[in-house]
């Protein structure tokens, strides 16, 4: 008996699939299992593959040589539901209400990847073969930064080969908008430890004679931006491709306004780089974030102290075709050189992603501009996401294919926050843009693939187009 798409997405949620967490890896396990059946369950070849970490489930139409082949990726791990005490109703129960499905991994990515799943299937019970070749890739360790995935491909190369990958894990510009995200950020972080004296002292009896740590971290961040939010780091922005014109208009067509992301903000003025729309800022410029400063005394009260140690943990946010590591390089010298005498700094680099580009007015990107259109009933808003999927990159070296990242996410879908939700008619929406784009993706030439080839986004084609 074929169960309902609603009731499979119900029993896929109860999983507790929290990777970061070790005593939930039965409950990945299971869950990995449980989809497995379902794809095998629609005539789909599948496996659970065990991985250094939480297993990988790989399934597969029969392969036909004639037709293209499409990887669609997704995850069946989730973010930690914390805080509990914020849920209306528990992260592991899933409950329908407001015509949304509330449950920790309803968007991220459960029901996007599930859509995908169903789509397929109706395909499958509809006409009994894909127009195209379909290899699902579903891991559990997206939510910890997919520490497995890339010895996975590398192993799998040969029976990975595909023409185009999709990813539904990006969100809609606005409630129930189409959406086709062509380009994420990139990611660079690190840590800087502003060392003094060796233990806190007083700051009667050594105030004034010896520099203050955290007075030294303040003046490293401070050095970081000018007054309007630009960043301050020679160099910083040279590789830094300037939007080119139709990703203006694209921009200006895109439904968010700087007034919506105040209002989605919280904060009460919005602020950054002039001559940039919040939107632009967001998708297509670099930033240099603190996300976190301390040191010294936090508890209640005064403590007269002069702490021994502060520290500093900065990310930036990359931009096509910024490099993480000469990034890191050249925000090093910038604090080395800025940092204030009496004190020292160590500096420890953190994880990193490259920023990633598909062009959307390549023969694929233009099949998904087609596919979104003939379901959601207009041409897709074509946005740039200010976050990252450092995967894509991976998934570009490794099996030479581009990404279109199909956005099925509400933006108020609380994704990694307490009542994640994910509306019905996003579900029941993404499993009939699987189905379209199946067949628009199987009229594409297979030698009409160009997209993002090396180091430099090639724009010119979507130039042209615009
Ligand atoms: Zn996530």
């Amino acid at each position: 008996m074929t169960e309902d798409p609603l009731g499979l997405l119900v029993r896929f949620l109860r999983f507790p699939t929290i990777s970061t967490q070790t005593d939930h890896a039965e409950d990945l396990h299971q869950c990995a299992g449980w989809l497995a059946n379902l794809l095998q369950s629609m005539g789909l070849h599948a496996e659970v593959h065990p991985t250094a970490g939480h297993p990988v489930v790989l399934a597969r139409t029969p392969h036909d040589p004639a037709k293209r082949t499409i990887l669609i990726y997704g995850h069946y791990d989730v973010q930690p539901p914390e805080p509990l005490d914020l849920w209306e109703t528990p992260p592991f129960e899933p409950s329908l209400r407001n015509n949304r499905i509330y449950a920790r991994g309803a968007t991220d990515n459960k029901g996007q990847i599930l859509a995908h799943v169903l789509g397929v299937r109706e395909t499958l019970a509809r006409t009994g073969a894909t127009p195209v070749n379909i290899i699902f890739l579903i891991e559990g360790e997206e939510e910890i930064g997919s520490p497995s995935l890339e010895a996975f491909l590398l192993a799998r190369r040969d029976e990975l080969a595909c023409d185009v990958i999709c990813i539904s894990d990006n969100g809609m510009a606005a409630d129930f908008y189409p959406t086709l995200s062509y380009a994420m950020r990139g990611i660079a972080a690190l840590e800087v430890r502003v060392k003094g004296p060796c233990v806190d002292l007083h700051s009667g009896v050594f105030g004034g004679a010896v520099m203050n740590p955290a007075t030294a971290a303040a003046r490293l961040v401070a050095s970081l931006h000018d007054a309007d939010g630009c960043v301050m780091i020679p160099g910083f922005y040279d590789a830094v491709l300037p939007l080119t014109d139709w990703e203006r208009v694209a921009a200006e067509a895109c439904p968010v306004t700087d007034a919506d992301i105040l209002a989605q903000s919280g904060a009460p003025a919005l602020f950054g780089e002039p001559g940039y729309s919040a939107v632009e800022r967001i998708g297509a410029r670099p930033t240099a974030e603190v996300n976190g400063i301390g040191g010294g005394y936090q508890g209640e009260g005064t403590k007269t102290v002069l702490p021994s140690h502060a520290f500093i943990k900065l990310t930036f946010r990359l931009v096509p075709a910024m490099e993480p590591e000469k990034i890191l390089d050249l925000a090093e010298a910038h604090l080395r050189a800025h940092c204030p005498p009496g004190v020292t700094i160590e500096i420890e680099r953190g994880h990193s992603g490259m920023p990633y580009f598909s062009d959307p007015m390549s023969a694929d990107g233009l099949a998904a501009q087609r596919a979104i259109e003939r379901v959601f009933g207009a041409k897709p808003c074509l946005s740039r996401e200010g976050g990252s999927i450092p995967i894509l990159t991976t998934f570009k070296e490794i099996l030479g294919a581009d990404s279109l990242m199909l956005a099925l996410a509400s933006p108020d879908c609380a994704a990694h926050s307490p009542n994640e939700n994910f509306p019905i008619r996003n579900f029941h929406a993404g499993i009939a843009l699987n189905q379209a784009l199946l067949e628009e993706l199987a009229a594409v030439p297979r030698e009409g693939i160009h997209g993002y080839r090396g180091d430099v986004p090639d724009l010119t084609a979507a130039s042209r187009l615009a």
